[in-house]
């Protein structure tokens, strides 16, 4: 039961079952929440149904459950909830804040090249703004966010103070795109907000969408909820795990070890215990005993 306003959520993309590495920002999400007497709630987030994977999302939720991490409340679907997403697209474009874009992908390629621009080096395009001032008569094919100048500075409790120049890093954002799908950004930031999330606790490799959500919750009026990014499970070859590197579905034969492995890349010590459940008080108790920042 909870006893304080703390919201909480693990939000898996259902793209294959649960890996060591999102076993991590489960297991983190879950104690952060039990730590602070809240809720601890789970949104399935097969916005961008191309990439889903028919029945991972139940394949999750059974691992979760083996795992001792069942949410507070009925996981939520966000495939179910593009309705919110599109009339929280309407009040932006109402405000201006949002605009159609007519971009294909080599648009924006030759654009940048006439302005003598590199890419960023994530390779993501930095959109030049081409359709900023209206279509001139082409068809739109995408939504994007107007990213006003500025750095945007904000807080993680694991890794300090963070700022990110947005609108030169990454430009004016997609929110709706060409083929019809809510961009995840948008996404996250409605449900969120919907859902009454104070504390997002979550892997390091979605910290760089922060700042671009923080913009979308101030457009839109939600508060910023407080920030915690987990440390990554690097795989053998030193890049992040994922399921497009194909990092392997957890072995849950024995849960308790499963969840050792994921408590070491925390950097919590949790004594030794013979079921899930009591694994999990050790925890709580080694979670809340951490300092951060
Ligand atoms: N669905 C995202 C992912 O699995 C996580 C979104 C979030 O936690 O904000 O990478």
């Amino acid at each position: 039961a909870a006893h304080s306003g703390y919201r909480g959520r693990f939000a898996p993309s259902p793209t294959g079952p649960l890996h060591a590495g999102s076993l991590v920002a489960a297991l983190a999400s879950w104690l952060d929440a039990r730590a602070h007497g809240g809720t601890w709630l789970v949104r399935i987030e097969d916005v961008d149904a191309p990439r889903c994977v028919p029945g991972a999302d139940e394949e999750i939720l059974g691992q979760l459950a083996a795992c001792g991490l069942t949410p507070d409340e009925p996981p939520v679907w966000q495939s179910r909830r593009t309705a919110l997403y599109q009339s929280a697209l309407d009040k932006l474009v109402a405000q201006h804040r949002a605009y159609p874009c007519a971009c294909s992908r080599k648009d924006i390629e030759e654009a940048l090249r006439a302005l003598g621009r590199e890419r960023a080096r994530n390779e993501e395009l930095v959109y030049p703004g081409t359709c900023r001032d209206g279509l001139h008569g082409r068809e739109a094919r995408a939504w994007r966010f107007r990213v006003e100048p500025g750095v945007v500075e904000w807080h993680d409790r694991r890794l300090g103070a963070q700022r990110q120049d947005v609108a030169s890093e990454v430009g004016d954002f997609v929110l709706k795109r060409a083929d019809g799908l809510f961009a995840y950004q948008l996404a996250v930031v409605v449900d969120d907000a919907d859902q009454g999330i104070t504390h997002i606790v979550r892997g390091e490799d979605l910290a760089d969408n922060t700042a671009r959500q923080v913009l979308l919750q101030r457009a839109l009026g939600f508060a910023t909820p407080s920030y915690l990014h987990t440390p990554l499970v690097l795989g053998a070859n030193g890049e992040k795990l994922s399921k497009q590197n194909g990092a392997q579905a957890l072995d849950l034969s024995d849960p308790v070890a499963a969840l050792r492995g994921a408590a070491q890349v925390l950097g919590l010590s949790v004594p030794a215990a013979a079921s899930v459940d009591d694994w999990l008080r050790g925890a709580v108790a080694a979670w809340a005993a951490t300092p951060r920042a």
